[in-house]
């Protein structure tokens, strides 16, 4: 049995100590006290040691955004995997906007993949090495869906992601199916939608390292997940948890998103 998982991506949010510290100190105790869901908070990097530290006495978990998957180097501005390893547990990987211009293009025009398959892949088994749970992003562009290319868009994502990983490895993973047209945007997936694309990344997952291995792969949904829609989303046979961005700023929605994964 998948024990599901709900992790908040801050992004360039809560990024200085005070405001952090503030939201931080406000929700630990009300989501550390919800059993059967794994709790990630993911802030910017200036914040993470003070971060870990304010929720050390409890079980929530705690993720980077990103990194390199050199452990040092001439990579400026990059934190490396050496550096998160022991200050937090998660890693999330290939967050769509990493991967197109969204970090490297103000006018947002540009196509370009900033972050490659490759990279991805590279940070995946880097992170793995220093037992950091990557949480692999993927997920189609409004284009693509409309194109009826969601699936193989998925596929070499995923085949990209988990190259040279051997079942050991893979298991230790977790998949987050964010189609990119609904994250910020307050535009969801539907349950089904989303479900069916899970389902594809399971079937993927399953014939690349076998059944018992993929079916301990957590993968989650993300894409506007608010607590008006996470029920109906997370109690889909597929979906394994959230990755939430906007909504986890705020700690009243968080908390209610975590809720409602044991409410069904
Ligand atoms: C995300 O950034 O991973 C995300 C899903 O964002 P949002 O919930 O704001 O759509």
């Amino acid at each position: 049995m998948r024990r599901p998982i709900v992790a908040g991506n801050w992004k360039m949010h809560l990024g200085r100590v005070d405001e952090a510290l503030a939201f931080v100190r406000r929700i630990r105790y009300q989501l550390n006290g919800i059993e059967g869901v794994d709790k990630v908070l993911c802030p910017p990097f200036t914040v993470l040691a003070a971060v870990a530290e304010v929720i050390r006495p409890t079980r929530i978990g705690l993720g980077a955004q990103t990194m390199h998957w050199e452990d040092q180097g001439a990579y400026t501005g990059e934190v490396s995997p050496a550096m998160l390893a022991g200050l937090c547990q998660y890693v999330i990987l290939g967050h769509s906007e990493r991967r197109t211009g969204r970090v490297a293009f103000p006018d947002q025009t540009a196509e370009a993949v900033v972050e490659s398959d490759a990279a991805v892949n590279h940070k995946v088994h880097a992170a793995l090495a220093h037992g950091l749970i990557p949480i692999i992003c993927v997920g189609e562009k409004l284009e693509q869906r409309e194109a009826n290319k969601t699936e193989e868009v998925v596929e070499i994502q995923v085949e990209g992601a988990f190259k040279d990983l051997n079942d050991q490895e893979a298991e230790k993973t977790v998949v987050a199916y964010e189609p990119v047209w609904a994250i910020g945007t307050g535009r969801t997936a539907t349950p089904q939608q989303a479900n069916e694309v899970h389902l594809f990344v399971r079937k993927l997952l399953s014939s690349k390292f076998g059944k018992e291995c993929s079916e301990k792969i957590n993968v989650l949904y993300g894409g506007s997940v608010k607590p008006e829609n996470s029920k109906e989303l997370l109690e889909m046979p597929e979906i394994d948890g959230a990755l939430v961005g906007g909504a986890s700023l705020d700690a009243e929605s968080f908390e209610k998103i975590v809720r409602s994964v044991i409410e069904f």
